[in-house]
């Protein structure tokens, strides 16, 4: 019996592994609340990353006149264009709701689109199994999701059969060994509801080392909403470079400081793209980026003069 239970366990704790971080990814994007529309082409084949066909040309990423709305009379994206040539980062910005997660789940092929086409590795999305496809991207979500376990359990999630060594390398990279060091139990400090409870730069840096572990072709990063104290956000550029660096990498991204060296910046309004280009010539451009950077800037310059004034006794 006993022979018969330890295989029956290993896959019992697996197929839990493996469901939670489907859950993990639903999560992300509220996919709990939409429909699951999406199947397989039938006979579907897997992605290739390194098609003999595609070498040497053609982008990673592709989106190709683009138009989608999630009901058939109210657009969301019409006519995007754009591509992400290999090991190159690409940044959307824009105003909230003008569409950049949109251009996430639509990679992620969690819809399809109206119009136009979606191509990874110079194949249509629609042409290959939706698993090899997500298996080639990693996510850094807004919002983390962490579990009732250990840090080391949590980043482990990003490949479960990494080693201790593989699992600490990844969080050095990702900028929180030194952190973690710092807990009684290091490693195997529990973290979560039970747990110790870690701020919301700590976790999004949890999310970088599991994507890190994971080692995938492309990376998807949706910035955090939420305003970053300076030495944290310098701790998670300092982590994003090593994801970003010569990996092909899509950013949504909030704060503009996080994406001056992006190769291409794309500005979405209202579902379309009204600027791109690098951050120096938007600015020279005068345009909306720039007004964007201006209102960053006056924000930061505010905020500053709020915390430097003396407290009133
Ligand atoms: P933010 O910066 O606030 O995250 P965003 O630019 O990422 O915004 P999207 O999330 O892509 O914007 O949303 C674009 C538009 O699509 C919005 O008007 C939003 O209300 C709408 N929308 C998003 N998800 C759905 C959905 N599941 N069903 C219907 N409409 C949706």
């Amino acid at each position: 019996l006993l022979q018969l239970y330890v295989p029956l366990n290993w896959f019992g704790t697996y197929y839990r592994v493996i469901q939670k971080n489907f859950i993990d990814m639903e999560n992300m994007f509220d996919l709990l609340r939409e429909e699951k529309e999406v199947v397989d082409a039938p006979g579907a084949g897997h992605l290739i990353l390194h098609a003999p066909h595609f070498r040497g040309g053609g982008a990673d990423i592709e989106f190709c006149s683009v138009s989608f709305g999630y009901l058939p009379d109210q657009p969301v994206l019409r006519s995007v264009s754009f591509s992400v040539p290999h090991g190159k980062t690409v940044a959307l910005v824009g105003p909230s709701g003008s569409g950049k997660s949109t251009v996430i789940r639509l990679l992620f092929r969690f819809y399809d689109v109206q119009a136009g086409a979606v191509l990874v590795g110079g194949q249509n999305v629609k042409t290959v199994t939706q698993s090899s496809l997500r298996a080639a991207i990693g996510v850094v979500p807004q919002d983390t999701v962490l579990f009732n376990n250990t840090i080391k359990f949590n980043i482990r999630y990003g490949r479960v059969d990494a080693t201790d060594e593989e699992i600490i390398e990844a969080a050095k990279h990702a900028d929180i060994h030194n952190q973690i060091m710092t807990f009684r139990d290091g490693y195997d400090t529990i973290v979560g509801e039970r747990g110790l409870k870690l701020s919301g730069g700590e976790k999004q840096r949890v999310a970088i080392a599991r994507t890190i572990l994971k080692n995938p072709h492309f990376v998807l990063l949706d910035e955090a909403t939420s305003a970053l104290d300076t030495q944290t956000e310098r701790n998670i550029q300092a982590a994003l470079y090593h994801i970003c660096d010569n990996r092909t990498t899509l950013i949504v991204a909030h704060r503009l400081s996080t994406i001056i060296h992006a190769d291409q910046i794309l500005v979405l309004v209202n579902g379309e793209i009204v600027e791109r280009g690098r951050h120096e010539d938007l600015l020279n451009k005068g345009g909306r980026y720039a007004n964007m950077w201006e209102e960053q800037l006056s924000n930061k310059d505010a905020e500053r003069r709020e915390m430097e004034k003396p407290s009133e006794v």
